[in-house]
């Protein structure tokens, strides 16, 4: 057997394996094969595809991330996500994918909850986040979810606020700083973006990759947290695809 050169995930960083059954280099830090891709199972029964694969071989160099994504787990290190939503008899769950169709992790709600809860597990059903919304009474009031990671700490929060008919929302750091708006030119039931206050986009969402209701697209740009890109994706599908179908 041929001595292999150590290399890192492309997506979070850590060390790979070289699996000879699949000829292919394997994360198991983020669960994912770095240079081919798996087709996604969805709730309607077909096969979706990734829609386009990165084959080069995963760096012999430590890839250098954003500074402040070190800190996350290697799920919440990803530049994209791919989610499969299902509606289930105990609530909704969300199939966390990356982007080259691996499953990472799950998302499961919970059906009784007021306010919108949601626990985060990873590949091996360890809880690595939850989000918590709070209870509205009232369609027009302040919604709010906050974000906590699998150590406790609150780690952002998600703000719809309610004016001229519309709901605005807005993301916070863990510092409770605004890190983040709606792209106003931007703003379609298939597609939105978060931009920061200079008008840098932070996050898209795009429901159009897999012409389903129930599956869309997360792409993070360097300058926001993964973690708080992707629970804000599951907050506001949740708030706006909950009743429609
Ligand atoms: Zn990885």
């Amino acid at each position: 057997m041929p001595e292999r050169k150590k290399r890192f995930c492309k997506f979070c960083g850590e060390q790979v394996d070289f699996l000879e059954d699949f000829n292919d280099y394997f994360c198991q830090h983020c669960h994912s094969f770095q240079t081919h891709a798996e087709p996604i199972d969805t709730p309607r029964g077909k096969k979706a595809f990734a829609s386009k694969v990165d084959n080069t071989l995963p760096p012999e160099k430590q890839p250098s991330l954003p500074p402040f994504w070190q800190q996350n787990i290697p799920i919440f290190r990803h530049r994209e996500y791919l989610i499969v939503q299902a509606i289930l008899s105990w609530g909704p769950k969300y199939t966390i994918y990356n982007v080259s169709g691996q499953k990472m992790g799950e998302i499961r709600g919970k059906v009784l909850s007021w306010g919108g809860d949601f626990e985060i597990f990873d590949f091996n059903n360890n809880l690595v986040g939850r989000i918590v919304g709070t209870p509205q009474l009232f369609g027009f009031q302040d919604k709010t979810f906050k974000i906590y990671d699998h150590t406790g700490p609150f780690r952002g929060a998600i703000v719809g606020r309610y004016a001229f008919l519309k709901r605005k929302w807005e993301l916070y750091d863990a510092h409770k700083n605004l890190i983040g708006i709606p792209n106003e030119q931007i703003w379609f039931k298939t597609n939105w973006q978060m931009v920061d206050s200079r008008g840098n986009l932070l996050l898209s969402v795009d429901k159009k990759l897999f012409a389903f209701r129930d599956q869309f697209r997360i792409v993070v740009s360097e300058t926001i947290d993964p973690f708080i890109a992707l629970a804000y994706a599951i907050a506001i599908d949740w708030m706006y695809f909950r009743k429609s179908d």
